[in-house]
């Protein structure tokens, strides 16, 4: 298996998952000029949501973390999600180790896509970016939510009002029993207004979650 992974990755060099250069043999997923150089956010990227309690991403939405989540979701790349499974993770390791605020949290979940976007992309970024990212703090991601509908794109959208009105009633729970009383922790691959965390969180929490707290991989400026 070792020779087919070398010829492999002859054929195919391992590249940066963010600016695309082939990777020394020694770089996990991301090379040692974007480990620099990314667009970090301070404090984690903090900021409250109107239902959910706060939010957190460790990179801005611009520039080649932007050109490696269009990759990521509508060029195949779903593989993006083992090193961005890695980032968002040491964000939420952080994010436990201060002591700023609350940061705990029973369930992981994620933001669903429709079924009918699923089946067109062939995968779910968000529930990916779930798993890896649970994976990596020694947990698992576990669906609370479907997306019952399919609505346009948020990111055809402009402000909030109009992003809040179109995904309303889009989400409904799967099972209530499970997250009765529990602190989510929802991941998604980008938050902007954050309109459509607000209506998971919504949607959580009428069905009896006690908090929702989440996380994006990066978040608009
Ligand atoms: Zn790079």
């Amino acid at each position: 298996m070792k020779v087919i992974s070398t010829v492999l990755d002859l054929l195919f060099p391992p590249k940066c998952v963010f600016c695309a250069r082939v990777l020394n043999k020694t770089d996990e997923g991301w090379c040692d000029k974007c480990t620099e150089a990314l667009p970090y956010t301070n404090n984690n990227g903090k900021q409250d949501g109107d239902v959910f309690d706060f939010c957190v991403s460790p990179l801005y939405y611009t520039g080649t973390v932007r050109r490696s989540l269009l990759r990521y979701k509508f060029k195949n790349a779903s593989y993006y999600s083992d090193t961005y499974g890695k980032v968002l993770a040491e964000c939420i390791r952080e994010l436990k180790n201060s002591s700023s605020f609350d940061a705990g949290y029973d369930i992981i979940s994620w933001v669903p896509l429709s079924k009918k976007r699923e089946r067109k992309r062939g995968y779910d970024q968000a529930m990916l970016l779930a798993y890896k990212t649970a994976f990596e703090l020694g947990d698992v991601a576990v669906e609370t939510l479907k997306k019952a509908i399919d609505v346009q794109p948020q990111s055809e959208l402009g402000d909030k009002t109009e992003r809040s009105v179109n995904i309303k009633g889009a989400y409904v729970v799967s099972d209530s029993d499970l997250i009765a009383g529990k602190r989510i922790l929802l991941i998604d691959d980008i938050v902007t207004t954050g309109s459509t965390f607000d209506e998971c969180s919504r949607v959580l929490l009428a069905s009896g979650a006690a908090v929702v707290i989440c996380a994006a991989l990066a978040r608009g400026e």
